[in-house]
């Protein structure tokens, strides 16, 4: 990059105007100690005037409300790998601590709470606080995260300088989760409205009228549902589970992290499976479950979610009792490539996150995008894509992340809920009495307990109004044609998640760049010149 600017013989104090780095998140963050030591040490330029380069060339996107997530460097050990870079780091503190102290004078907690050295104990860099002084922007990844970091993750920050703080809801690209990986979708789309949404996803909105089209939704079901026959081909290659594609494909496909609560999704499952047991002539809605996600190596009580969610599996998919009504897939080694086919293939996206803990999800836009339904918490881009499709074609459950705050303030107690609830309380004595773990009482307990005693993400709270929400979704889907309604109307009103309406933002309103026309050749003009 500098090199570019010497051949330009552009003085390297115009650095920033020419490049832009944004951090996606904090693991990149030491480059602003490195573009420091740099223009100081290499190019011999003023520390005051390579700080204002670095500053106006830097931005900061967050990408985590978990506290625990945000990434500490030990200083030990950068000292000994980094040491120049951890001087760097040391004298950017004192800069902005002095500009601290002038600004909220004598405030000692503050200064301790913003330092890029947490000494609380062993001492470590804050990589968070490192990308926050020294970029001009941050930003959140949806309207409710960027809320979040302003009024608590990063509030001292966004005290010392507002102005810094914006949002840019995330998207998804529409030529992967779209044209690549539902084609047939795509062609029924393209056929009714021509194809500029593929670069214009708003355009989308043309489809709205098509829902009160019986012929468009007979075809938007075909559609569906050859997807879901292909998408069962693959989980019987993958699990030997045969899925009945005339069931409803209940779908949650992520990390698998408390957070985002695949636990709660089990507790409806064998909630249901105890119903069936209890009545076995029970009208129910035929689900194949379908869930999806690793596990980080050391999370232990994420992969014994998967043993849970593997084991209620084993019981439910071999009992008569439930045949034909109930099945539950783990498709392993969910990535990209599996998402494609996953995808396109769902009636129902569950986004059951504990609210205000996911910073923006991507996967549910890809959901919506191909007219599966959401039920979901107000979390993350839900509540921006619940404001999109509208309240009456997204089926919300839970708190609101301002009633967790206050549950957690009050002192949450998870076992008052189990006291009150004989439903809940069947499903979790049934996981507790070994029943899905061939008598193991001991298996499931590091979970069990847990919720019992703790629930820091709330389960229990929300346990009620999850179920009650489902029996909606089932009295929803057996209403074909309003199903297919509520699922064109999500397509249509999917528009804004395109990840080009994220990139226009950040380059207006960051990056301060405009698109540049270029002229493609047509192949006959290439050929003649
Ligand atoms: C989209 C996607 C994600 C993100 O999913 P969320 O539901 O937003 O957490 C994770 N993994 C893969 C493979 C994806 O395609």
């Amino acid at each position: 990059m500098f090199r570019i600017l010497i051949r330009q013989k552009l003085p390297l104090e115009k650095f920033h105007e020419k490049f832009a780095v944004q951090l996606n998140d904090t693991h990149p963050a030491i480059a602003i100690a490195e573009l420091m030591r740099l223009l100081v040490d290499e190019y011999v330029m003023p520390w005051p005037q390579a700080w204002h380069v670095t500053c106006k060339t830097f931005a900061y996107t967050n990408h985590t409300l978990l506290p625990e997530a945000l990434e500490r460097w030990s200083l030990a050990v950068f000292g000994r790998v980094l040491p120049r870079h951890l001087q760097i780091i040391f004298e950017i503190n004192a800069h902005f601590l002095e500009e601290v102290r002038i600004r909220f004078l004598g405030d000692e907690a503050r200064i301790s709470r913003l330092s890029l050295i947490d000494e609380s104990g062993e001492r470590y860099v804050r990589m968070a606080h490192l990308a926050c002084v020294g970029s001009h922007a941050i930003n959140g990844v949806a309207a409710l995260h960027s809320e979040l970091l302003k009024s608590d993750v990063l509030k001292d920050f966004y005290e010392m300088w507002p102005h810094k703080f914006s949002n840019k809801t995330n998207g998804v690209t529409p030529r992967r989760w779209m044209v690549l990986s539902n084609p047939r979708l795509s062609d029924l789309i393209t056929e009714h409205i021509g194809d500029g949404w593929i670069k214009d996803l708003s355009q989308l909105k043309r489809l709205e009228p098509l829902a009160e089209d019986a012929g468009f939704r007979s075809r938007w079901r075909e559609i569906k549902q050859h997807n879901k026959r292909q998408f069962a081909a693959v989980t019987l290659t993958r699990t030997g589970i045969v899925a009945d594609p005339d069931s409803l494909f209940d779908v949650l496909v992520k990390r698998i992290h408390e957070y985002k609560r695949q636990h709660l999704k089990v507790l409806h499952i064998v909630s249901l499976y105890h119903a069936i047991k209890s009545n076995p002539s029970l009208a129910v809605q035929p689900r194949t479950f379908i869930f999806g996600g690793k596990a980080a190596p050391g999370y232990h009580l994420a992969k014994l979610m998967i043993k849970l969610i593997t084991a209620v599996g084993e019981v439910v998919n071999r009992d008569p009792d439930v045949r034909g009504r109930l099945k539950v897939v783990f498709l392993p080694n969910f990535n990209v490539t599996n998402g494609q086919r996953v995808y396109p293939a769902a009636d129902l996206s569950e986004q059951i996150s504990t609210a205000g803990k996911e910073a923006s999800g991507t996967g549910n836009m890809k959901f919506s995008m191909n007219g599966a339904l959401t039920i979901g918490t107000l979390d993350g881009a839900n509540i921006e894509i619940r404001e999109e499709v509208g309240a009456e074609n997204f089926f919300l459950f839970g708190l609101s992340a301002a009633e967790v705050y206050d549950y957690k303030a009050r002192g949450y107690r998870p076992m008052d809920y189990y006291n009150a609830n004989q439903g809940l309380r069947d499903v979790i004595d049934l996981i507790r009495s070994g029943f899905f773990s061939r008598g193991d009482t001991e298996l499931f307990r590091p979970l069990i307990d847990g919720l019992m005693h703790e629930d820091p993400y709330l389960l229990f709270a929300d346990f009620q109004s999850y179920i009650e929400c489902q029996a909606k979704v089932d009295a929803a889907y057996r209403d074909t044609e309003r199903w297919t309604r509520m699922a064109i109307l999500n397509t249509a009103r999917s528009g804004k998640f395109s990840s080009d309406r994220t990139i226009r933002e950040y380059c207006k309103d960051i990056w301060h760049i405009e698109p540049v026309p270029i002229n493609l050749l047509t192949h006959a003009e290439a050929g003649s010149a």
